[in-house]
């Protein structure tokens, strides 16, 4: 690698992107593309025939071998099924390199070992992938060569959805129909399209390789599963945006130039609250190909860490007692002319309209915090959530003082008369207050904040896709400009009936509001009293999923039908059985193998040392009795709580699949995890450092 990089130069160069589309391909066959892109008109085989074939001659120049339909099915990680571009060998022997229409259209992957639950019988294993031609193809260098990667979406023979990015796309239809209603009642009739736009910041860890290998539960699960915290954690806030460590820098920059390659554009780089932590963050883009986006920089950010030496840990709570990783998700709604709809405006009208905007996403945000809270549900961030330095499991929003305070005048009097100091933006309408354009203390401990002309969703996991909150946020925003827009459009009087809505909304909605601190016990009860759900645990989340209230909001906007939310619901239940079941043989396997073992030969040294000792004369052997009798009693507890956790583990096959044994695991098999991990922490602190069979946290996280 050279010492200079050329941003501009590099940027998107492995990219099949607008750019490239219009110098390759023939005028008509570009205009018909763009087109469908951004109208979604449907693509002919001819045109498709044309583009395959310039895409796979650009893919060769770029060194490509193999092209891909790369999708993100339920498992959480995106899949991908390579071909090469050889035809079959001709008379003379030779091969000729081939890519169809159909074959940049159209996939089958063979699907059956993909989660459905239950939309598919394994027997009918077919299911299709199709080009999502909205977010542009890549040519991906690694070992295996170069491969030409064609996002695409993944459904089954009858149309289900089963991955990420359809019900995405469905959504981004629900919220595009609705808002430009809603903007067109504001007089708005030059925009064409309202786009939801996403930037993903992204937290991980990164530790070294030599140590990660030395720990079996990073290797199995992705976090630690036992390790008692260092002298030293987060305590002095030494980390947080200080200065970066060479090693990590060079990693940085590495990341970054494979980052802009692939037109991902990697912007803000920070070391995180945690020792060994660190944040990413792109530029925001439209939401689809954010989740792609965000999806292309976490492989990334694994593979270069491998060539620096380092893993990169993406899991939510790799170490307890220290700050997990997270994904805030920033999100917006864009119009094709570059309005945002959550920008207060210049003019009062637009003011208006975003007061309107505002306060139907409260309304939305309330209604269906479940499913909010449920999109971010995952393993891994069950210990993240609620967690003391994390986003509480329970939702609100934080609004800033003065946005709050323009919404309580008007609930309290029905007008509002006054508006905190600032610069003044005017509403033009007398009942409304002319408030500010603010960005007040930013509130770090809500879960879903409004900073400034973007909400902020803090709930989402580091390693899980942005998708799931995003479809979610797109269609409960749609429900909401829905019913205002059905109020509005059947009003005689614009004006009163929007100052009127605005009101109902703030009053009917005022509970979701909060401003303070999301991390003090206080707010739990006070959470309680106002009827906010709490939903500690990703298995209280699940049924969020599959309420009447779910099924409503989906199907009638046509994001998922209630078939497709009954397998989701079913497939998070496995996944989190299934994850709990490998960490608690994870954990068995440790302490049977190393640390049983270990304390063993511990407890050994010290009798062998008393015996010794004593044999030379009267001398005092108190302290090494006082730690062999600590360690003794300690290595009972241990064995005790192993044999509970190995019977409750061999349990868990035996319970019903599904939510029966997701409730089980997390009761019972959880709870067993816990008692086992006690003991050992403490014996960790007392046994003789180089007897413990693994690196520390302190080795972990201060040595990287
Ligand atoms: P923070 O202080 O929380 O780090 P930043 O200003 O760095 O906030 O922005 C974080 C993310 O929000 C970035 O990915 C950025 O591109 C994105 N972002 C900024 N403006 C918008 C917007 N209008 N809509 C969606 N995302 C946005
Ligand atoms: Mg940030």
């Amino acid at each position: 690698m050279s010492d200079y990089i050329n941003v501009t130069e590099i940027f998107g160069c492995d990219v099949f992107n607008d750019s490239v589309m219009q110098e390759r391909l023939p005028k008509k066959v570009y205009k018909e593309l763009k087109k469908t892109i951004e109208e979604g008109k449907e693509l002919s085989m001819e045109i498709a025939d044309v583009v395959a074939h310039e895409m796979k001659e650009w893919a060769i120049e770029k060194g490509a071998t193999h092209y891909s339909h790369w999708f993100q099915p339920l498992t959480g990680v995106t899949a991908e099924k390579h071909d090469a571009f050889i035809t079959a060998p001709m008379e003379n022997g030779k091969v000729l390199m081939s890519f169809s229409g159909k074959e940049l259209i159209k996939g089958e992957p063979d699907a059956s070992s993909f989660p459905s639950g239950g939309l598919r019988a394994t027997f009918e294993a077919r299911g299709y992938t199709t080009w999502d031609c909205t977010s542009p193809a890549f040519v991906r260098h690694d070992a295996a060569g170069g491969t030409l990667c064609i996002p695409t979406a993944f459904c089954s023979y009858t149309g289900e959805a089963l991955d990420q990015k359809t019900p995405l796309l469905r959504s981004m239809e629900a919220v595009n129909t609705q808002a430009l209603r809603l903007i067109r009642l504001f007089g708005n009739t030059t925009s064409k399209r309202v786009t939801p736009s996403v930037g993903a910041e992204q937290e991980y860890f990164l530790i070294d390789k030599e140590k990660w290998l030395q720990r079996k539960d990073l290797i199995y699960t992705g976090r630690t599963l036992f390790g008692a915290m260092p002298p030293k954690g987060q305590e002095m806030d030494d980390h947080y945006l200080g200065t970066i460590r060479q090693r990590v820098s060079a990693y940085m920059r590495e990341v970054n130039e494979e980052c802009w390659k692939l037109g991902v554009s990697a912007k803000t780089q920070h070391n995180e609250v945690a020792p060994a932590q660190h944040e990413l963050a792109p530029i925001y883009a439209p939401v689809n190909i954010a989740a792609d986006h965000n999806q292309i920089m976490m492989r990334i950010l694994k593979k270069v860490a491998s060539r620096h030496g380092m893993r990169c840990l993406l899991h939510e709570k790799p170490f307890a007692g220290l700050n997990g990783s997270g994904k805030h998700n920033n999100w917006s709604l864009t119009t094709d002319d570059g309005i945002n709809l959550l920008d207060p405006g210049k003019t009062p009208h637009e003011n208006i309209q975003f007061l309107l905007v505002l306060t139907c996403i409260l309304k939305a945000v309330d209604t269906h915090a479940d499913l909010l809270r449920e999109s971010a549900a995952d393993v891994g961030n069950d210990h993240r959530l609620g967690g003391n330095e994390a986003p509480p499991a329970i939702i609100s929003v934080f609004l800033g003082e003065q946005l709050e305070d323009v919404l309580e005048q008007l609930i309290s009097t029905g007008t509002a008369t006054h508006s905190k100091k600032g610069s003044m933006l005017e509403t033009g309408v007398k009942t409304l207050p002319d408030f500010m354009k603010d960005a007040t203390d930013r509130n770090r401990t809500s879960p879903f904040a409004f900073t400034g002309n973007k909400f902020e969703f803090r709930m989402v996991g580091a390693r899980d896709s942005i998708s799931s909150c995003n479809v979610v946020l797109n269609t409960i925003a749609a429900q909401a400009f829905k019913e205002a827009c059905d109020r509005l459009e059947a009003a005689p009087d614009f004006d009163m009936a929007v100052h009127d809505l605005i009101k109902e909304y703030a009053t009917e909605h005022q509970r979701i509001v909060f401003n303070g601190n999301g991390y003090a016990p206080e707010w739990e009860a006070e959470a309680k009293r106002r009827g906010l759900p709490n939903l500690p645990s990703m298995v209280d989340a699940i049924p969020a999923l599959t309420t009447e209230k779910a099924v409503e909001l989906f199907e009638s906007f046509h994001v998922f039908t209630r078939a497709e939310l009954e397998s989701r619901a079913e497939i998070q239940y496995e996944i989190y059985g299934k994850a709990v079941n490998i960490e608690a043989k994870t954990m068995i396997d440790i302490a049977t193998k190393q640390i049983i073992p270990a304390v063993i030969r511990y407890t050994t040294v010290l009798a062998d040392s008393i015996n010794t000792v004593r044999a030379v004369g009267n001398v005092d052997v108190s302290v090494q009795l006082d730690l062999l009798n600590q360690c003794s009693v300690l290595l009972k507890e241990t064995d005790e709580a192993m044999n509970r956790l190995s019977e409750v583990t061999g349990r868990i096959l035996n319970v019903p699949e599904g939510r029966e044994r997701a409730v089980y695991c997390r009761e019972t098999v959880v709870k067993a995890m816990e008692a086992l991990r006690r003991p050992v922490d403490e014996l960790e602190m007392l046994v003789d450092k180089e007897m413990w069979p693994m690196p520390s946290y302190g080795d972990l996280i201060f040595e990287v």
